[in-house]
């Protein structure tokens, strides 16, 4: 496996909070190879007794343990589960059938889960279950520290390395299977694209089971050699704290726009000083970017106030990685995604399957291919039938449109976010990024909603900044009109306390329709 050779030495590897519990990468190494002999027990590995690659699925912090899990079901063959740390047992369930995973490795800070899984899982039997941090003896005594490596010899790039689940955002969640060839194509493209180097030092706050945390931040710093720092989830106060710690030396720092949001609401709570202090503390970083749902100029204006930074804002799936960009260097615009990626073939394909690749300003469906596009979804034969093209392209359920200046803009998903109201096709997406130029919005969402004349009605949700200014849909209809064609106007407004969103602040269209009668 070329990406486990080509794997590099990251400076350190720290985790919690503001806690300093640094780990080099010798000591994890080393850890990885003792957790290797405790699977081969419990399961085998590849070549051991010709024993196919089985799932293994992980529960833990993001920390060093789950880098240490990471590399030993690599090590010995098998295929990496990151499960959610946050999921109830009965989700748990879901991801651990559906893989079919063989082992359950597992942070003793959750037995108490693992306990209610037990209970769960109708076959316990076909199940093994190792505690990551429990005191067993090392086996590994009398063999030299420095001949550790990750093994690489009995994998090609062809085995599957690790099964992600999509958000579940519309549907639910789907086994993506990424084998170690795509991710070695995932990882050097944006090595390239985001210009990785090894005296990089970034934050991750993002959860470890979706590609945001797992691919774009971890594995990028694993394999470029840069040094990873990881918070145990998200919490705005301890991203400031640690952003403002004197000795600030992060480079990157990459998040989903929720988080940015909250960031910024925190830092107007600041003092005067502290925000002095703040501003200069974020212009150290050399690139910070947003991703995993669409970017409000809002957010996009008042980061850029506070950091000096234009986000760089760029679009991917689980299925997919990255495929589209803003530039490293040069100008970034807000509502756009930028270019495709290095090594990125696409096409895209108007309603009529008609191929429109070439045409700017036409709305049609973004279809990808090269290395770095999964091999399919695990044990769902009807979703790979129906999801790649004759010639193997992936179709990636997105309206996008190219503008003159060859840069994509994303429309939404076509099953959620284009509403067809009246023969016309609308895209969800343009009308929330309009809604939210209100001064008094805070977070919009819109759908269409089954309409006996029209097709589809629109209707939009909103989170008001400040609940008792008065705020009605005559109003917002009058803000809309010289922004929007009349038939993209929302026609029913609920003013809500919040929009219910998952872990990547990602919204259920179809969960909110049914709030709406
Ligand atoms: P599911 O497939 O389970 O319904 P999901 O599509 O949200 O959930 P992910 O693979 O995590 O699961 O998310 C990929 C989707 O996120 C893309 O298909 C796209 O709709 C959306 N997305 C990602 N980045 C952006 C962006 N910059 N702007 C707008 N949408 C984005
Ligand atoms: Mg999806």
């Amino acid at each position: 496996n070329a990406m486990i050779e080509n794997l590099k030495k990251p400076a350190v590897i720290s985790s919690h909070n503001n806690v300093s519990d640094t780990t080099d990468f010798q000591t994890v190494l080393i850890k990885s190879k003792e957790l290797s002999r405790r699977i081969e027990k419990e399961i085998g590995g590849v070549g051991f007794k010709n024993e196919p690659s089985k799932r293994i699925s992980v529960l833990s912090h993001p920390d060093k343990n789950f880098i240490i899990s990471l590399l030993s079901t690599w090590d010995t063959g098998n295929c990496f589960v990151p499960l959610c740390t946050s999921h109830p047992a009965k989700e748990l369930k879901y991801i651990i059938e559906n893989s079919d995973s063989k082992l359950i490795l597992y942070h003793s800070c959750f037995k108490n889960k693992i306990n209610e899984l037990k209970l769960e899982i109708e076959d316990n039997n076909q199940i093994k279950y190792l505690q990551l941090d429990s005191n067993t003896k090392s086996d590994l005594v009398g063999v030299e520290e420095e001949t550790f490596e990750i093994s690489s010899k009995n994998f090609d790039k062809s085995l599957a390395a690790v099964i992600i689940y999509t958000s579940g955002t519309t549907g639910k969640p789907k086994g993506v299977v990424l084998t170690h060839l795509n991710i070695e194509a995932q990882i050097r493209s944006l090595q390239s694209a985001w210009g990785w180097e090894k005296d990089d030092k970034i934050l991750n706050v993002l959860p470890l089971h979706h590609v945001h945390g797992l691919i774009n931040v971890v594995f990028c710093a694993l394999f470029t050699g840069a040094s990873l720092e990881m918070n145990n989830g998200f919490k705005a106060i301890d991203v400031w704290k640690r952003f403002n710690t004197e000795s600030q030396d992060l480079t990157l720092f990459m998040a989903v726009p929720t988080i940015y949001s909250k960031l910024i609401e925190e830092f107007h709570k600041m003092s005067k000083d502290d925000q002095i202090k703040s501003k200069n503390s974020l212009r150290q970083f050399r690139l910070m970017v947003s991703g995993s749902a669409a970017l409000p100029e809002k957010i996009f204006e008042k980061w850029e106030a506070i950091s000096g930074h234009k986000l760089l804002e760029r679009y991917g799936m689980t299925e997919i990685g990255m495929v589209l960009g803003n530039p490293l260097i040069g100008e970034r615009t807000s509502g756009e995604v930028g270019v495709p990626f290095p090594g990125v073939k696409l096409k895209i394909l108007s309603d009529e399957g008609i191929d429109i690749t070439n045409d700017c300003n036409k709305n049609g469906q973004l279809l990808v291919k090269g290395d770095q596009i999964s091999v399919g979804y695990w044990n769902n034969s009807k979703a790979n039938f129906e999801s790649f093209d004759s010639e193997g392209y992936f179709k990636t359920g997105d309206i996008v449109k190219r503008g003159d200046n060859g840069r994509f803009k994303i429309l939404g998903r076509a099953s959620v976010d284009v509403i067809k109201i009246g023969g016309y096709k609308v895209s969800a997406l343009e009308i929330e990024r309009e809604i939210l130029e209100m001064d008094n919005v805070k977070e919009c969402s819109v759908f269409g909603k089954f309409d006996e004349v029209y097709g589809e009605k629109i209707i939009c949700l909103v989170v008001l900044q400040n609940e008792t200014l008065k705020f009605d849909l005559t109003q917002m209809r009058k803000f809309l009109q010289d922004k929007l064609a009349p038939y993209k106007i929302p026609q029913v407004l609920l003013v809500l306390k919040e929009i219910p969103k998952n872990i990547m602040g990602k919204v259920n269209k179809k969960e909110l329709k049914k709030l709406v009668a």
